[in-house]
């Protein structure tokens, strides 16, 4: 008899996986990783984001200098076609789950740069979670962004299932 029959007789449908997918959203959403990664002068306000000021230490955001160890990759910048090898190879390089954040207009759609060598939005290339408007946006966009992720994060369901490699991860949000 599996787990979930088992506890169905006493508890309801799917306390213990829920309750399970809870603990894994929890620790993931309370200590994101982001790739130490910047493209132009977004970064200047990712980097001002995770300076003393504002400090995103302090909600467990540590920029990691290896994707191994990284598991958000937040594209502040102008993407170019140049680039994109590079990016798409980081990428790669980070461990599932992985989440992107695009950072400010070029990022997300190529901002100013209607140009042969800009690509028109990150999210032609790799599956972006959160969206940050701006030209560029202040730290608190970062931060509110990087909020809306973890509230993303903890809406999804299988990620215990998916930890220990039944199923997929569903997406609520
Ligand atoms: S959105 Fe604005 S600030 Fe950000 S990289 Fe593009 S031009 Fe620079």
């Amino acid at each position: 008899m599996g787990i979930e029959q088992e506890q169905a007789k006493t508890l309801g449908n799917g306390f213990v996986t829920t309750s399970l997918d809870k603990l894994v959203n929890w620790s993931r959403a309370k200590s994101l990783w982001p790739m130490t990664f910047g493209l132009a002068c977004c970064a200047i306000e990712m980097m001002a984001t995770g300076a003393a000021r504002f400090d995103l230490d302090r909600m467990g955001v540590l920029f990691r200098a290896s994707p191994r160890q990284a598991d958000v990759i937040i594209i502040a910048g102008t993407v170019t076609k140049k680039m994109m090898p590079v990016i798409r190879t980081v990428y790669e390089q980070m461990p599932e789950p992985r989440y992107v954040i695009a950072m400010g207009a070029c990022a997300s759609s190529g901002g100013i740069f209607d140009t042969y060598s800009v690509i028109q939005g990150i999210d032609e290339e790799l599956p972006v979670d959160v969206y940050i408007p701006g030209c560029p946006p202040r730290p608190e966009g970062l931060l509110y962004g990087l909020m809306k992720l973890q509230e993303k994060i903890m809406k999804e369901r299988n990620s215990f299932g998916n930890a220990i490699g039944v199923g997929e991860v569903v997406n609520e949000a």
